[in-house]
């Protein structure tokens, strides 16, 4: 070995090194979170570079995602003490695939300049594929058929490699939709994401000339976050390394939560069948959270039943423990996290200061994400949404935003511009440039333009026949929404069926359209917290405008899928409720199995933190518009309670939890959420909730409840308003309240604007 320094050894532990020094046969790092298994695999890296044994382009390594792969360069030029140049191999599955593809395309009979089909195309495509075979696409949609595609190529089954057992897929015509699908794609030089690694294993198969080239170049292989793998990419793993076999991948079956996309823990169990003497390193040392976080992790995830097992321990004894706390509605979480970052961020805690980028907020379905942006923007804390676009900017939530903002102001051309052939009716740009034309040489807004080039019939046919409607339907929002007594809520529910513009997503079958329809719903639920429409665009306007956008220090907002393999000092774990987490729908399509990766993934949520790790939970959510009380995760129940401190909210509904009742300590563990069960701000959240939901068995959870009895008011209350001062509540419908003001006479007010008054 070259008599190098080598700064990349400093600091491991034995175990680590081991790992980082077998260079030669299969390794298997087995270890749970924060152990050290990305440090060593790029320390792996930086070593074999260092004592020559591998050039940059003979290694093969395998991450996450990309951003993971130019990271992992960035820290193995750092420990090499250079800048390494050219790792053309080091990559996700799918950009390792597409290198090895192009070279080898005509093998499986495509061109080099092959195009890769989106999901969008994919569906397009694969419905001419159903229509051609004479079958309905809406009682066979397309994406159900995408659906087994995807689950097959995952398996690396082509068509004919379909197990008979599948056979009755898709009203029994699967696999012969797929041989179709797969022989338009190649006449279309053309393929989708699984047939990626799908393609590579078939060249791999059945060309072993290519195979053993591959097999003497990429001399040296390794693989991060292994047990999120599928049985594709262990085939294409096991090819690749049957020469050599100088294969070492790293993983942890605690955080497998890709069953869903086919990967398979059981690879892990498979390596040292498949790769006999396999040298097996187990890291137990966690480097990364203090002693309370890493037990509350070890304690949830021991109710697991298939687990290969570990032990875990750290040297960060003392810190912080797990902090738990309860808030009455989904708003009041977003603005106690809100408090709590900036706190934090000052150090006005006593803990910290931790700076915005070193916290972050982490989700179990996107939708959650809303919440808190409209929060944070509200008052201005800087944010970045990791995984998508934010909630304001998405395509539907602007769109729908354009349309709420023609029945306020009729005269918004932009707004007018943006939806006017959304949903399709016909108007393209020439329509549009007619429409352009009248207005400006009448000097008047594209409406009013519309309404003439309507009238005089310069656009005619269907056309023609939808922008008159689409006129009178913009003046028809436009009274209603000036009506006194508008329903704002149901207004832009009408306004959006009405338009067609629903519609247009639910006739939608791309795998987006659905999130696409449930983010709406969001943002009709949001109207919730506003007293109209007017009021609700001024606070998206003002919020829009006042982005700091180059400010530097965010607070990371991401799902729990993304967050694997990262790491924060401050994490914060909202809505861990049942139904959230664990998510009805992985309980509902995979049983024990689902609800075991949902507590893989509130694992993972814990385990992201290094010092402080707050969960949250609700016992109201606005869900999609309507309210339903919620019950407190399973998985709360689960944590060992001496981990775990239940914090005492500020409380909009005057006052908190309060302390919670000494335990005696025999019953230590398991007790958490009775703690929170039998604080005094939990019972009286319960009061107010009409003793529906909150203890009830978890089978009648999810109950939608409706707003009367909710409502904190009964007639005769004494309250108070901010525009329109004291007065006396006479009537309650639903989530309005009828109030005589003292001042202002009677008014019908949203009930969370008021607030309760001492008589
Ligand atoms: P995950 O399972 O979440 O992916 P991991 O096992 O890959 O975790 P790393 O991300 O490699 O863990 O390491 C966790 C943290 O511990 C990192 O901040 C890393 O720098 C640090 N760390 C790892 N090994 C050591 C060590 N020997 N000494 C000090 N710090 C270490
Ligand atoms: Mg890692």
């Amino acid at each position: 070995m070259a008599a190098r320094p080598m700064p990349y050894l400093e600091g491991l532990n034995p175990a680590q090194r081991d790992a980082v020094e077998a260079l030669e046969g299969p390794v298997l790092m087995l270890a749970g979170a924060g152990t050290g298994k990305t440090r060593a695999l790029t320390a792996r890296i930086a070593h074999l570079l260092a004592c020559g044994l591998a050039r940059p382009n003979e290694i093969l390594a395998v991450t996450f995602t990309n951003k993971a792969a130019r990271e992992m360069k960035e820290r193995v030029g750092r420990l090499t003490g250079g800048t390494v140049e050219g790792m053309p191999w080091m990559g996700t599955f799918h950009s390792i695939s597409v290198k090895i593809l192009r070279r080898h395309a005509e093998l499986v009979g495509l061109k080099s300049n092959f195009t890769i089909l989106d999901t969008d195309d994919q569906i397009r495509l694969l419905k001419q594929v159903i229509a051609a075979a004479n079958i309905d696409e809406k009682r066979w949609p397309a994406r159900q058929l995408a659906g087994f595609i995807d689950h097959w190529k995952n398996r690396a089954w082509g068509p004919e490699q379909v197990p008979s057992s599948e056979a009755s897929a898709f009203n029994n015509m699967g696999t012969e939709l797929y041989a179709a699908y797969q022989a338009r794609l190649l006449a279309l030089n053309a393929c989708d994401f699984g047939d990626l690694l799908l393609h590579v294993v078939t060249i791999f198969q059945k060309h072993p000339d290519v195979l053993e080239q591959y097999q003497r170049w990429l001399r040296y292989i390794l693989v991060d976050e292994y047990q999120d793998t599928n049985v594709a990419q262990y085939l294409w793993l096991r090819l690749l390394a049957a020469g050599h076999k100088n294969i070492c991948c790293v993983g942890d079956d605690d955080q497998s939560i890709y069953g869903w996309r086919g990967a398979e823990v059981g690879n892990i169990l498979r390596f040292e069948k498949d790769f006999p003497g396999a040298k097996v390193i187990r890291l137990e040392q966690n480097y990364r959270s203090t002693e309370h976080i890493l037990a509350a992790a070890s304690g949830l995830i021991s109710a697991n039943a298939g687990r290969l097992g570990k032990t875990l321990w750290t040297e960060m004894t003392g810190g912080e423990k797990v902090r738990l706390i309860g808030h009455w509605d989904g708003e009041e979480e977003a603005r106690w996290i809100g408090e709590e970052a900036e706190a934090l961020q000052r150090g006005t805690r006593g803990l910290g200061p931790f700076s915005l980028d070193r916290q972050a907020i982490l989700v179990r379905a996107s939708h959650q994400m809303r919440a808190f942006e409209d929060r944070f923007l509200t008052i201005g804390l800087p944010y970045r949404v990791i995984g998508g676009p934010r909630f304001y900017e998405r395509l539907e939530i602007r769109d729908a935003m354009a349309y709420f903002r023609l029945a306020v102001s009729p005269g918004d051309d932009l707004a007018f511009e943006r939806i006017v052939n959304t949903p399709k009716r016909g108007l393209g740009d020439k329509a549009q440039q007619v429409i352009q034309r009248q207005a400006r040489e009448d000097g008047v807004s594209l409406l009013e333009g519309a309404r003439y080039v309507v009238a005089s019939g310069q656009i005619g046919g269907k056309g023609g026949a939808r922008l008159r409607l689409l006129v009178e339907q913009i003046d028809r929002w436009h009274r209603q929404v000036q009506a006194p007594d508008c329903d704002h809520i149901r207004l832009a529910e009408t306004i959006l069926d009405d338009s067609g513009y629903t519609e247009m997503w639910q006739n939608d079958k791309t795998p987006e359209a659905p999130g696409r329809l449930e983010n709406l719903k969001e943002l009709v639920g949001a109207l919730n917290n506003f007293e109209n429409l007017q009021g609700f665009l001024e606070h998206v306007s003002l919020i829009m405008d006042n982005e700091s956008e180059d400010a530097e220090e965010k607070i990371t907002i991401m799902t729990l899928h993304a967050a694997k393999g990262l790491e924060f000092p401050v994490v914060f774990l909202p809505g861990w409720e049942e139904g959230f987490l664990p998510s009805q729908r992985s309980m509902d399509e995979s049983g024990v199995r689902g609800l075991e990766e949902e507590r893989r993934l509130a694992y993972v949520g814990i385990t992201r933190a290094e010092e402080i790790c707050t969960i949250s939970f609700v016992a109201n959510r606005l869900y999609f518009g309507r309210w339903q009380s919620q019950l407190p995760s399973r998985f709360i129940d689960e944590l060992p309670a001496r981990h775990v401190e239940v914090l005492t909210p500020p409380g909009l509904y005057g006052g908190g939890f309060g302390a919670a009742a000494p335990r005696a300590s025999a019953m230590e563990d398991r007790a958490t959420r009775a703690d929170v069960y039998n604080s005094p701000g939990w019972k009286r959240m319960q009061d107010r909730v009409g003793q529906r939901g909150l203890s009830q068995p978890r089978e009648q959870r999810h109950q939608v409840i409706d707003l009367d009895a909710v409502s904190a008011f009964t007639e005769g209350d004494r309250v108070f308003h901010q525009k329109f001062g004291y007065g006396t509540v006479e009537g309650i419908e639903g989530d309005k309240l009828e109030v005589s003001f003292d001042k202002a006479g009677v008014k019908h007010v949203v009930a969370s604007f008021v607030t309760t008054a001492e008589s």
